[in-house]
């Protein structure tokens, strides 16, 4: 669903990798410094407008501006926590809605961005793949993401309450994850263009180690990701010990079932030597029983791996609840007895409707914002 706009399609200049810009201003004629100069003016200065890169010459920035866009992005909706997190909803340029949420810890912040409007995966718990994909995000749509955030903390000179004077000077969040909506696999190539564009020294320079790529489990890609020999985090979505509930909540998994998608982690972390984190979302009579800890240990154990587990954040279109905070601490100990890492996520964000996928769907589906309860969720 889109909001009705419809603006002249150009691409962002989000989307050049500093290479790119370096092509671009030699065949512009114009001298290579000016490459940097507008690496420097996207990403140090955060400008709004071509105006800004006020090194470059008129000319020079009326041609830039014929070409690439500034405006990628609009910011239709800023919600706030009582807690700090924010919810940024952005309207892109034919009008598609997406949603990216800052998270702050004590000294950082986290910026959670989306890599697809709406989601084809269709995991019956996620509110993001409720009304199917619309479209995959351009590698700017997903930099601009990093963009806005970045200049709403500068703007506000935000800082998490523990955070030195370096880590607030630095004006952007310090870690990306993206686990926004859409799967960031189905959109390999903008996915790692925008990451290298994020991760690039001189610019947002956001380190490859804080920087997570979150996935349902498309083999191929994680295959694929492998292959690049980059220090991106991967998390993968598992959320169940085996084949049978995974099928039930995770349709991809009929297409690459468990022992695929183990085998491709395994091989993930000896061709990276990063460490794969497993996202578990606990549902109450689901997946969060003491045979079901065994069963995910049996899979885990005796190999470097992380668990993360979050307890359901309820939506409106799947009637599972979490469990209660015991059943989850004793599903933790349960892992950290078989000598898995494990850690019991709080939920987050809920009072900004910011789990996964939530505001751009009660934004295009007004009726689903009323069932919703406003208690602690996760993204
Ligand atoms: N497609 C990617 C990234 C987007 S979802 C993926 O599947 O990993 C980000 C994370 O939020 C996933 O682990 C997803 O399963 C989880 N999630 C989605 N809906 C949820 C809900 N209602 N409660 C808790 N976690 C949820």
């Amino acid at each position: 669903m889109t909001t009705g706009e419809k603006k002249p399609e150009q691409p962002a200049a989000w989307s050049l990798t500093l290479e790119d810009w370096r092509a671009q201003i030699a065949e512009l004629g114009a001298p290579g410094y000016r490459a940097t100069q507008i690496w420097h003016g996207l990403y140090k200065q955060l400008a709004t407008s071509w105006d800004d890169l006020s090194a470059l010459s008129l000319a020079l920035r009326r041609t830039l501006a014929a070409r690439l866009t500034l405006d990628a992005l609009t910011v239709r909706e800023l919600q706030e926590t009582a807690d700090g997190v924010r919810k940024f909803l952005c309207a892109c340029h034919d009008g598609e809605l997406i949603e990216s949420v800052l998270i702050p810890s004590t000294d950082r912040f986290t910026l959670c961005v989306s890599a697809q409007a709406g989601c084809a995966f269709g995991c019956v718990f996620c509110a993001s793949g409720a009304a199917g994909l619309s479209r995959s995000l351009s590698a700017g749509e997903i930099v601009g993401q990093v963009v806005v955030a970045s200049r709403w903390l500068r703007d506000r000179q935000a800082t998490p309450p523990d955070a030195s004077a370096a880590q607030a000077a630095l004006g952007r969040p310090q870690n990306i994850v993206v686990m926004g909506m859409g799967e960031p696999l189905a959109n390999y190539d903008a996915v790692l263009q925008a990451l290298r564009i994020i991760n690039a020294p001189g610019g947002l320079n956001i380190g490859a180690r804080h920087i997570t790529i979150s996935t349902c489990g498309v083999v191929p890609g994680i295959r694929r990701l492998a292959a690049e020999g980059l220090q991106f985090e991967l998390s993968v979505s598992l959320h169940a010990p085996n084949d049978a509930i995974r099928d039930r909540l995770m349709p991809v998994n009929k297409r690459w079932p468990m022992q695929e998608l183990l085998a491709a982690c395994r091989d993930y972390t000896e061709e990276s030597g990063r460490i794969v984190t497993f996202e578990y979302t606990l549902v109450a009579g689901v997946n969060d029983q003491p045979a079901h800890a065994r069963e995910l240990a049996d899979h885990l154990g005796g190999w470097k791996c992380r668990v993360n587990l979050i307890p359901l954040s309820p939506v409106a279109e799947f009637d599972g609840v979490a469990p209660g905070a015991h059943v989850c601490e004793s599903f933790q100990r349960y892992l950290e007895a078989a000598r898995i890492h494990t850690t019991l996520r709080r939920s987050r964000g809920g009072q900004v409707d910011a789990a996964c996928g939530q505001l751009r769907l009660c934004r295009t589906q007004p009726q689903t914002a009323e069932t919703r309860t406003t208690e602690e969720q996760s993204t």
